[in-house]
């Protein structure tokens, strides 16, 4: 179904993407190590990413960092290590004979423990090593291994050189891919560092994948096959309306979709229904960022009324939160364009999802 809200897992359900779909199977046929899908939130990453996975025939193994992060307060090693192995037990589910091979290569690993699809540790595991020894049986078997990291950002703020280990794998265990994902493109930038010379991956090739929103023409068919899947009546007028709010933003547009034609709210109270769940949403999602400067939520608003430059959006927070040095400020603005909320272009600073613009304006 179109307009179910989570992240999609079939081919099916996956409106468009033919090209990226195209490019990362492309990518994973050359042989490449590193894979990058980038784009704004709820542009549809992990619903590309799952069904690019699933599509791939590859064993692979996908990680939520985001959630394992907030759930755990931090990623030990031990737990992404596990993950990890689960998930590429998981993937070959229905294969009996190649899950049984790969049952084989684990349990010959000192300290790794399989029953059935759950994994377990004698001893602490160490990573490279488990990689190492994934790559060997990848070679071994003619079986390229996918790993993915969706929203890999995180890995970041572990306390462990993950990106370390990353470049290790990438530079010299050729038959594992990785492939990262990340809503704050900036930050994933940092954490990777493919441009910093002091960062373990600098200089490395990087397939990267840029999810765009869809064209106004593109949004209003989505949401016209959506409810026609539902046998849903819906007028063009109201198609016309839903796009011009939320743009090509294929998550709040399947939002919608889900509001109008699931639960099957009448029109003029669909926008507003919408609105208030994706207030809750984009306030929760910067809340760490709020608690840590009641100025981000300022300099945000200052440019969802319509402030631009620089000097008018410092003259607004200021305005509102008293002085604050150029530095700072600066330092402030730059951090919310490497978390993806603000974009910089010619004419200044900009919000990227009308959305989110007018739930901080409200
Ligand atoms: P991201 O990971 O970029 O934040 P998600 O994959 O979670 O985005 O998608 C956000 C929402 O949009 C989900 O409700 C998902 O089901 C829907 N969605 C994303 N991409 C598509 C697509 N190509 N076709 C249909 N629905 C999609
Ligand atoms: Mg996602």
């Amino acid at each position: 179904m179109l307009f179910d809200l989570q992240p999609k897992r079939r081919r099916e359900d996956l409106y468009d993407r033919e090209e990226e779909l195209k490019e990362f199977s492309e990518a994973i046929e050359l042989g490449e190590t590193l894979i990058l899908l980038l784009g704004i939130r709820r542009l549809g990453k992990s619903s590309l990413l799952n069904v690019a996975l699933s599509e791939s025939g590859k064993p692979f193994s996908k990680i939520d960092v985001r959630s394992l992060y907030f759930t755990h307060g931090s990623i030990p090693q031990e737990l992404l290590a596990r993950k990890l192995l689960e998930g590429l037990l998981k993937s070959l589910k229905g294969r009996d004979k190649v899950r049984m091979e790969l049952v084989k290569a684990l349990s010959r690993i000192k300290g790794v423990k399989v029953s059935g699809l759950q994994v377990e540790f004698d001893e602490k595991p160490d990573l490279a090593g488990l990689l190492e020894r994934l790559d060997a049986w990848a070679e071994k078997t003619g079986r390229r291994v996918i790993i993915a990291f969706d929203e890999a950002q995180y890995l970041r703020l572990s306390g462990i050189r993950y990106d370390g280990l990353i470049a290790y794998a990438v530079d010299n265990l050729p038959n594992l891919t990785f492939v990262l994902t990340g809503s704050e493109v900036g930050m994933l930038h940092d954490f990777i560092g493919l441009d910093d010379p002091k960062k373990p991956l600098f200089g490395r090739y990087a397939r990267e994948i840029t999810l765009k929103r869809f064209s106004k023409e593109q949004s209003r068919d989505f949401l016209r096959r959506g409810f026609d899947e539902l046998g849903v009546k819906v007028q063009e007028e109201e198609i016309k309306k839903a796009v011009e709010k939320l743009d090509g933003i294929v998550g709040w547009l399947t939002l919608y979709g889900y509001i109008r034609g699931v639960r099957k709210l009448p029109e003029k109270d669909a926008l507003d229904e919408l609105f208030e769940r994706a207030k809750a949403l984009v306030l929760d999602e910067i809340s760490a960022l709020t608690r840590y400067s009641a100025r981000y939520r300022f300099i945000l608003k200052a440019v969802a009324l319509g402030n631009s430059s620089w000097s008018s959006i410092k003259e607004y927070v200021e305005f509102k939160a008293g002085k604050i040095n150029d530095a700072k400020f600066s330092a402030l603005l730059k951090n919310l364009v490497k978390y993806g909320y603000l974009e910089k272009g010619e004419d200044g600073y900009s919000i990227p999802d009308p959305v989110v613009k007018e739930v901080i304006k409200r």
